[in-house]
């Protein structure tokens, strides 16, 4: 597949943008321009909402049962599959992941599908529950319904899949979706909408909408007729995004940043401990909301873990990533790179002692490229500790005792994940415990699940995503109660006319 010239994708037409313009995409592995993606501004936007409200008032995808809705859950998962080498190619030029990650990716997008298509054939049955009131009197049943045009905005670093994890509960539930993918990765987003009109989902139910988040996110998060908004992306966006919907009082959701620790302790088979410590600060170039780029390591371990880490981060496999055994590829984009590199001169400048990487892979004269990069001996006050990097960029540190290691885990602003290494399931169940996180990890990091809800606390946001949680996020619960008793109420008892 060549980079598709697409437009906005509103009440299931491709429309151009009113103000005519366009935003260049660039591939991080080349630096060249590919192609471009439609710029909406506050216009595009109000009329992809209006398309939305005006697929809820024609009822016909609100108050269709699960099951119908299941079906086109369906197709789609069907048609992603059918076309994922076509998308995971797409994927991989526009935002520079392994092929073999997007390819993976494109198998989660497909299984989310399927797995939120199951969940709405459940949503029949649970339609009309009986809640008991202890009284003779009455009676309550529940009904489930969609909340109406619901806003997804989403970040670049999983584009489709994060799409997904929104998009399929959100339709499953039977809402109206205006998705606003990342300026930086559309592309999927946009054959996305395509493949959702090859299914035959009623125009106006899904719609697409692209562009810089100041044009176009900050007008949907802030429309008067969206009934949620459901938010991926950085803490400040986060900030910002709330309060829009603040101000109409409607709900959000909120996946925001993170810092995760590892904590490895020295019973832990260090050639494992070692292989997922890579995979959760490597894995996706280390732009995933929940790296675990704090890496605790108990002292005594240390000198092994940390030539082990040494050895096996040198010979990654970095380069081209469309070939299939890339397993590191550029960052997204030249800001993206400029800052992992300042982040890796303020480690240097702090400090931390460099064990491999700081720099620019000589092999690779082009493209965002960054080597897999690990410092040691880092203090908490170090920003390379604090503060999220986004990049293939781990910053590790020793402790001593258990308690040491969940204060310093605990010692963040950020509440997303967290993982712990051990071979004592007694303290790997006492740390996870400990941890104030949303998503915690036991001997390994990173492995997700769409069964198992995704979240976080603290400057890590709030919600939860996928499972049955991501489901429920999307419907209003609604009490019907019923006097079932013949007798007068009788509460102002009837009296003759005085
Ligand atoms: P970002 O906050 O820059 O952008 C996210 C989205 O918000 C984009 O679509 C952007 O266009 C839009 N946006 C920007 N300004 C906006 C505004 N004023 N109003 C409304 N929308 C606006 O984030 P990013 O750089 O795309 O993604 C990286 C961030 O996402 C990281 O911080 C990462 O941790 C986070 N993330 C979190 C999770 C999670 O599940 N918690 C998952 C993936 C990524």
């Amino acid at each position: 597949m060549e980079v598709p010239s697409r437009q906005l994708f509103i009440g299931g037409k491709w429309t151009s943008p009113k103000a005519e313009g366009r935003l260049q995409v660039v591939c991080p592995a080349t630096e060249e321009v590919i192609g471009s993606i439609p710029a909406a501004t506050a216009e595009d936007v109000d009329a992809a909402v209006q398309a939305a409200v005006a697929a809820v008032q024609a009822k016909q995808w609100t108050t269709s049962t699960g099951a119908h809705r299941a079906s086109y859950l369906r197709k789609i998962a069907h048609l992603v599959k059918e076309r994922k080498a076509a998308l995971a190619r797409l994927e991989t030029l526009n935002m520079g992941k392994p092929i073999a990650e997007a390819e993976w990716d494109m198998d989660d997008v497909a299984g989310c599908f399927e797995y939120y298509a199951g969940l709405a054939e459940a949503l029949d049955g649970r339609q009309g529950e009986a809640v008991d009131l202890g009284s003779d009197d009455f009676s309550c049943r529940l009904r489930r319904e969609p909340l109406g045009v619901v806003a997804l905005i989403t970040p670049w670093n999983y584009p489709l899949l994060m799409v997904a994890w929104k998009v399929a509960p959100a339709l499953a539930a039977g809402n109206c979706c205006v998705v606003k993918p990342s300026e930086l990765a559309s592309l999927t987003t946009l054959e996305l909408a395509g493949i959702a009109a090859e299914a035959g989902l009623p125009p106006g139910v899904l719609n697409v909408i692209t562009g810089l988040g100041g044009d176009a996110g900050a007008p949907l998060s802030a429309h008067p007729r969206v009934a949620k908004v459901a938010f991926t992306g950085s803490t400040a966006t986060g900030k910002r995004v709330y309060a829009a919907a603040a101000g109409n009082l409607r709900p959000a959701t909120m996946e925001l940043g993170g810092k995760s620790a590892l904590i490895v302790f020295d019973d832990a088979d260090v050639d494992k401990a070692v292989e997922w410590c890579m995979f959760g600060v490597f894995w996706t170039c280390g732009q995933i909301c929940s790296s675990t780029s704090r890496l605790l390591v108990q002292e005594s371990v240390a000198p092994a873990f940390y030539a082990q880490l040494k050895k096996r981060a040198e010979s990654i496999k970095l380069g081209d990533p469309l070939s299939p055994d890339c397993r590191l590829g550029p960052v997204v984009s030249q800001s993206q790179y400029s800052k992992v590199m300042s982040y890796i001169a303020s480690g240097k400048a702090e400090g931390a002692r460099l064990l491999t990487g700081g720099g620019r892979p000589p092999q690779q004269a082009k493209g965002f490229y960054v080597q897999p990069t690990v410092f040691t001996d880092v203090q908490p006050g170090m920003r390379i500790w604090k503060e999220e990097i986004f990049g293939p960029v781990l910053a590790a540190r020793t402790f001593r005792t258990e308690e040491e290691a969940v204060a310093l885990a605990n010692g963040s602003e950020f509440g997303l994940g967290a993982g712990v290494i051990s071979a004592d399931p007694e303290r790997c169940r006492r740390v996870s415990e400990a941890l104030e996180v949303g998503i915690c990890w036991v001997n390994c990091s990173q492995p997700c699940f769409c069964q198992a809800p995704w979240g976080g606390v603290k400057d890590s946001g709030f919600g939860r995503e996928l499972g049955t949680f991501g489901l429920d996020s999307f419907l209003s619960v609604k009490q019907i109660t019923t006097y079932t008793s013949d007798a007068m109420w009788d509460w102002f008892p009837q009296r003759p006319p005085s």
